[in-house]
């Protein structure tokens, strides 16, 4: 059986400020890949091709890991979803010399893009393996260009790159909430995964806030972390698969 997940020091220090976190459950994931196509297309990222894939140069910001779970003929698939962890004790953190990624007071793992100097440091030290490198200048020819983002930046050859939790969404959330006088609602902010998933398997939400659905269903006892041994302290909950909801 899996075990609650225990809330921090370090949430608990923070418990009046929100901590952005997802909840995905594994019982519903189907490995349709949707929620990567949306997320490419949410934050241009640039589609590498057969070849640099082959040479480990994918750039995805969110992979779907495949499992299998009994013994032939009785075997089912299983499916992971995995992207940036938004650790509240980062690995990558510290060993980037130019402060290139940094954590935000909201729980957010940031990466600024245009301090990046592409050592990679951050990639090796993250054991998740989330960060993607830019080998190449991305190209998006006519007319692909026309679907950029405004929102998000292009980012440059020689440079880290990774899931920001979709944060231009966020920030276009938390702004319309304080134009019109009011708090942002749960379920309010869905970055681009969350959006497109067709079984609702990605849940977004405050951590923080012990009403928001995604701090109720982390409360649940399928709520593991990924490799939470580290002591990470990730802010994304998985929800084992193979178990009723409780
Ligand atoms: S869109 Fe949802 S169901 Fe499809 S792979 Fe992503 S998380 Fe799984």
């Amino acid at each position: 059986m899996a075990k609650a997940v225990r809330v921090s020091a370090k949430e608990k220090q923070d418990e009046n400020r929100r901590r952005w976190g997802m909840v995905i459950d594994l019982d519903r994931c189907t490995g349709c890949q949707a929620c990567v196509v949306a997320c490419h297309a949410e934050n241009n990222v640039p589609v590498v091709g057969e070849q640099e894939a082959a040479r480990s140069h994918s750039m995805h910001w969110i992979r779907i890991e495949r499992y299998w779970e009994g013994e032939y003929p009785n075997v089912k698939a299983r499916f992971m979803p995995v992207l940036c962890q938004h650790c509240g004790e980062a690995p990558c953190e510290p060993v980037c010399p130019v402060f290139a990624t940094y954590h935000t007071p909201e729980g957010l793992n940031a990466q600024v893009y245009n301090r990046c100097i592409g050592t990679r440091y951050c990639g090796s030290a993250c054991p998740y393996k989330v960060r993607v490198f830019n080998w190449f200048r991305p190209d998006f020819p006519e007319p692909l260009e026309q679907q950029l983002n405004p929102d998000v930046s292009v980012r440059q050859r020689g440079i880290i790159e990774k899931c920001s939790f979709c944060v231009q969404r966020i920030r276009r959330v938390e702004l319309d909430a304080d134009a019109s006088g009011r708090e942002v609602e749960d379920g309010e902010v869905q970055p681009a995964c969350v959006q497109s998933c067709p079984p609702s398997a990605l849940i977004f939400g405050d951590l923080n806030d012990p009403e928001s659905e995604a701090s109720q269903l982390a409360r649940s006892r399928r709520a593991f972390r990924l490799l939470d041994f580290l002591g990470t302290d990730p802010a994304v909950i998985y929800l084992k698969g193979g178990e009723t909801n409780v």
